[in-house]
């Protein structure tokens, strides 16, 4: 085995040279050809140095070696590890000249290109003898920014020296688990919450295919994702480790209480809610409701228990019109200032409130405001609802501005929008809104519905629903 970490030139001059005549197909004569090859050569070395530098603390296991060669306009810079296992040698050798012949090919068969190819690694062994080499390639173009490198994964047991596939070394529960580590980890953690994908529901999804690319290391599962696929460009590519209790925990048992959902709702179509609060008001709750009755469409509720009491029969009508009745609080104070004992009191006049009009408890709260710290969640025996769209109509009163604002979302797909029942520009606004939004494709669901259809999930009490869920 060797023990250098010297750049070792693995093809011979000779056929250097004649490997030169071919891809260049040119007649430069031998002596000017070496000049070049061996000064191109020390650049190339230089610029495969770059390439390997971030990778070099990770090369714990076997013995770097270089290949670094100039072929006329094609060169490439190429590092792997030689392990002293015979057969996983072989296969690294072979993988390394398949790479580098793909590569010839490609650039081969574009007229007068000049590239580099650059081949790195790392590695990474589990105590149960299983090897992960994890290849960093990028083709690099003359006069072209460096590219992100193409990260790939090969597999091999060194007892045995064969190479495993990703999926053989997958457990039941793999991906979901790496799902659910992932999904809470970029939402939670600084500096990924605030740049993931609004779509990253689906991306990070067990079938989404993202959890077959990973090492196992000592401390856990080590996955990679590429720049731009689950955050900006600015993030570059990202990798995350989960330990392995996390990868292997119990499944929770599937919900016995399937969540209940409309079979007219399609859930691969655009969904959205639209959400009302602050009402019911006799008119301008009753004008919401004709635009939706008109159209067959459906929104939620968010009700004072105060004004329940009092105009039972329009939240009698918008759960006859196929809406989510739901809490605003009583009187609408601020749930922040009020004691334990305080806000028991105004869920329970709320909850009775509704029983009287509705005969059942409200499905969602969402607090006056907003305002919802932890002390207050822990008393809300409601899941709590807030929203991801602001119309500000409450500021505004303009029907055009209302629209405006909602349009200048782009993309409302599983979005929960915040109006108020009870003023005549909104009721405007969504005598607009609606139609358009059925034109554009968009099922106008109630929150319960948009919970169901896009997460799968029964609206659970105590647990809160805000910007980043509702996405
Ligand atoms: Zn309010």
């Amino acid at each position: 085995m060797k023990n250098t970490n010297t750049h070792t030139k693995t093809i011979p001059f000779l056929c250097l040279l004649l490997l030169l005549t071919l891809l260049c197909g040119c007649s430069v004569s031998a002596s000017s050809l070496t000049m070049v090859s061996t000064k191109r050569t020390a650049a190339l070395t230089q610029q495969g140095e770059a390439f390997w530098e971030g990778h070099r603390a990770a090369q714990t296991y076997g013995t770097p070696q270089q290949d670094v060669t100039y072929g006329g306009n094609l060169s490439y810079a190429l590092q792997y590890p030689e392990t002293g296992n015979e057969a996983v040698d072989a296969r690294i050798r072979q993988i390394v000249t398949e790479r580098r012949d793909a590569f010839l090919q490609e650039y081969q068969a574009q007229a007068g290109a000049e590239a580099v190819l650059l081949l790195g690694y790392e590695t990474y062994l589990t105590d149960s003898d299983q090897l992960s080499l994890v290849w960093f390639e990028a083709h690099q173009e003359a006069d072209a920014p460096t590219p992100d490198p193409t990260v790939t994964i090969t597999h091999f047991n060194l007892t045995s020296g064969a190479e495993v596939a990703a999926e053989e070394l997958m457990w039941a529960g793999f991906a979901e688990n790496a799902a659910a580590y992932c999904t809470q980890y970029f939402t939670e953690t600084e500096p990924y919450q605030n740049g993931i994908f609004g779509n990253y529901r689906t991306l990070l999804a067990p079938e989404s295919g993202r959890y077959t690319r990973f090492a196992l290391t000592e401390a856990g599962v080590l996955f990679y994702f590429d720049r731009y696929d689950l955050f900006p460009g600015s993030y570059g590519a990202v990798t995350l480790t989960i330990p392995y209790e996390k990868m292997r925990a119990a499944l929770p048992a599937p919900q016995t209480e399937e969540a209940a959902l409309d079979p007219t709702i399609d859930p691969t179509q655009k969904l959205v809610a639209l959400t009302f609060d602050d009402g019911p008001n006799p008119t301008h709750t009753n004008a919401i409701l004709d635009t939706l009755e008109q159209y067959g469409a459906k929104a939620t509720f968010f009700d004072l228990g105060s004004l329940v009491e009092k105009y039972p029969d329009v939240v009698r009508r918008e759960e006859a019109l196929g809406c989510e009745t739901a809490s605003h609080s009583y009187a609408h104070k601020n749930f922040n200032k009020l004691s334990n004992a305080e806000i028991k009191t105004d869920m329970q006049q709320t909850e009775a409130a509704f029983q009287k009009a509705l005969g059942h408890s409200p499905s969602l709260f969402r607090p006056p405001y907003g305002a919802c710290d932890t002390r207050v969640a822990q008393q809300i025996d409601l899941p709590i609802c807030l929203w991801s769209v602001d119309t500000l109509d409450w500021k505004s009163r303009d029907a055009a501005e209302i629209l405006k604002v909602i349009r200048a979302e782009g993309d409302l797909d599983g979005k929960v929008i915040l109006m108020h029942g009870i003023y005549g520009a909104t009721a405007e606004a969504v005598a607009q809104l609606v139609p358009q939004l059925q034109a554009e494709g968009y099922q106008l669901v109630t929150v319960s519905e948009l919970i169901a259809a896009r997460h799968g999930e029964t609206p659970q009490a105590g647990k809160t629903y805000g910007y980043s869920y509702f996405q």
